[in-house]
């Protein structure tokens, strides 16, 4: 008999194989990447030999796109005083990807925000409430104008910095979901910090159920129903710390003001065939506000959402209307 390494894991791991209802095989591991907690549910014969060498692609991922790591492709960008960087493909797409987004968000996503989210203490865990001066310098030095690729190769102006941080979930979640589709999965849920990203259905042919979050609550919102879909969520709950003057300040920034977002949304959730495009437009409709993300939408489409307001209003556009529940909360639809 071959004896199997088993996969490198993070600080929690889990592995349970199961038998399930049509003897399908079952891998469900649990690790610490990215700076968040990652669940791979995978289904089929080879899930648990998938599941390991998929964890070891997502660490690669990590490690090229950590800010803090010094050997990392971001932290090369942001310390290259204006030199052009050779980075790895798979950043250059990244970084591509992150100013076109920015572009058709109007700037509400912007992945240069990082010299004011580190004004506000957000990278190094010591948050504290910036200068007025401290926030038009580090504002000045954000803009999608100052960096440009060729290729692999980046250019970034001196003080510019980048963070990825709201769309690398989504774009990793995407490089999962392809790397397992090519293996012949075609039954996964991947729950990266937060972002499910859903391979086809159970292996019973049932839609996947995904609770949401209530960002007012340790409980749930309600539940969505999935196939092959992306579901991700952006508010101000779970990353935040309480400044000197009491107030909460949470982790996505206003590109205009250079201060946490305050407005009437708690929390805006994405559905749609991409993870990385749900991951940065739930970042920018957060930016926006109620009005804002839902003129967006009504502009672009090709997405669902679901907005849970400040006071505590769930909206949701009609695509998911049959597919969202609550237990007895009113749901508004969004027309
Ligand atoms: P989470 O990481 O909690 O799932 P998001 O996808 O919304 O949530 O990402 C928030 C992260 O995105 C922040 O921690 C920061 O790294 C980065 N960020 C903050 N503000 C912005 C912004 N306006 N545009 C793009 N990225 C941002
Ligand atoms: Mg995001």
């Amino acid at each position: 008999m071959r004896i199997k390494k088993l996969p490198v894991i993070g600080i929690i791991s889990a592995i349970l194989i199961a038998i399930s209802g049509c003897s399908e095989k079952k891998s469900v591991q649990s690790f610490f990447a990215m700076n968040t907690y990652m669940t791979f549910t995978i289904y089929g014969t080879e899930s648990e030999e998938l599941s390991g060498s998929l964890q070891k692609e997502i660490y690669k991922l990590e490690r090229l796109w950590s800010v803090t790591d010094e050997n990392s492709d971001v932290y090369k960008i942001n310390n290259s005083e204006g030199r052009t960087v050779l980075v790895d493909e798979k950043t250059a797409q990244l970084i591509d990807f992150s100013l076109i987004m920015s572009e058709k968000t109007g700037g509400a996503f912007n992945p240069t925000i990082y010299p004011v989210l580190k004004a506000w203490g957000f990278t190094t865990g010591n948050n504290r409430i910036p200068t007025a001066e401290e926030i038009s310098e580090t504002l000045s030095r954000t803009g999608c104008g100052k960096i440009k690729t060729d290729g692999n190769s980046v250019t970034a102006e001196k003080g510019t910095m980048v963070d990825f941080g709201g769309a690398a979930k989504g774009y990793a979640g995407d490089i999962a979901v392809d790397y397992l589709k090519n293996k012949g999965v075609t039954s996964a849920l991947l729950d990266i910090g937060g972002n499910i990203q859903a391979i086809g259905t159970k292996p019973d042919g049932s839609s996947w159920k995904i609770g949401l979050r209530s960002p007012f609550s340790d409980g749930i919102a309600g539940t969505i129903e999935i196939t092959d879909k992306a579901v991700v969520t952006s508010g101000n709950y779970e990353r935040f710390f309480i400044g000197e003057d009491g107030k909460k300040y949470g982790h996505i920034i206003n590109p205009v003001t250079g201060y946490p977002v305050e407005n009437d949304l708690a929390s805006v959730t994405i559905i749609g065939k991409e993870g990385k495009v749900c991951d940065a437009l739930s970042t920018a409709l957060f930016v926006m506000g109620y009005e804002g993300a839902v003129d967006f939408y009504k502009e672009t489409g090709g997405f669902d959402m679901i907005l849970i307001t400040e006071d505590e209003e769930i909206h949701i556009t009609e695509g998911i209307a049959d597919s969202f529940s609550t237990d007895g909360k009113d749901i508004f639809i969004i027309e």
